[in-house]
């Protein structure tokens, strides 16, 4: 019974994977119904993933940012470095929930789910229902229509086909990728794109914006380095313009190191 709560990141109702580290498609998962656990037992995983707790993951403490290796079957662990708690569940949310969520597992908030915890920190989330607080993980995938009131911060943000948001807060990332419809401020580290038939509307900061055939995007446009002002950016560019001009060879003239 412990293995109920097994880590897991298979939508059961559309059987998508949400995981960034999900199982190739020839794997047979389908063993794990031999023996199916009761419709609303849990919140958490809710079935055994033999694939998952075979497989051991790297966390990192949320407090020291210490990386350890974990067992795919754990549902916590301690910091080896500062003992910390660190919770590893998934958590299926598919009625109200306003509990904080911190946690090295998934976050899926079904379409009936009504998450209203001002914080959620997991690896990856799926959002199919209202979101309301701030949501902060490693990849989202946004499959919902309504208004997004809280923060959202990824390392990798997909908006997918049937979404239609609209996000009150500017959504943060190193890349966001717009298949279905979104209106609000991106600030993305490197990349947006936007696939076709996707619309955005709204401004955008980034390194790069691809807009495909078929894509929308209407709003301003800021490329550069996110975190730098203006004139921090003309700072860089100076020493660079000095001493291109005063040196016959270009490619050995010292540069400066681009600003991490
Ligand atoms: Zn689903
Ligand atoms: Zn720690």
């Amino acid at each position: 019974m412990e293995y109920a709560a097994a880590k897991s990141s298979i939508c059961r109702q559309c059987g998508r994977s949400f995981s960034p580290f999900a199982p190739k498609p020839g794997l047979k998962l389908r063993t794990r119904e031999e023996a199916p656990p009761p419709e609303s037992s849990s919140i958490r995983g809710r079935f055994e993933d033999f694939w998952k707790r075979q497989r051991s993951s790297i966390i990192e403490c949320f407090e020291c940012k210490r990386k350890q290796q974990v067992s795919g079957a754990a549902t916590s662990t301690i910091c080896p470095a500062c003992s910390a708690h660190i919770d590893l569940r998934d958590y299926k949310i598919t009625s109200g929930f306003s509990r904080t969520i911190r946690t090295r597992g998934d976050v899926h908030l079904t379409s009936r789910g009504d998450l209203g915890s001002s914080s959620v920190v997991c690896r990856s989330a799926l959002i199919e229902g209202r979101l309301r607080g701030n949501l902060h993980c490693d990849t989202a995938t946004i499959n919902y229509s309504g208004k997004i009131p809280g923060r959202i911060s990824a390392r990798h943000i997909i908006v997918d086909r049937k979404a239609d948001i609209h996000c009150f807060r500017s959504v943060r990332a190193e890349s966001v990728e717009i298949r279905g419809r979104m209106s609000g401020e991106i600030v993305a580290q490197t990349m947006v794109m936007i696939h076709k038939r996707g619309s955005l509307e709204g401004d955008v900061t980034a390194r790069a914006i691809t807009v495909e055939k078929g894509g929308m995007f209407s709003g301003q446009l800021v490329i550069g380095q996110v975190g730098l002002t203006q004139g921090e950016l003309l700072q860089e560019q100076e020493p660079a313009a000095a001493t291109g001009s005063e040196s016959n060879f270009p490619e050995t003239a010292p540069r400066p190191l681009p600003a991490t």
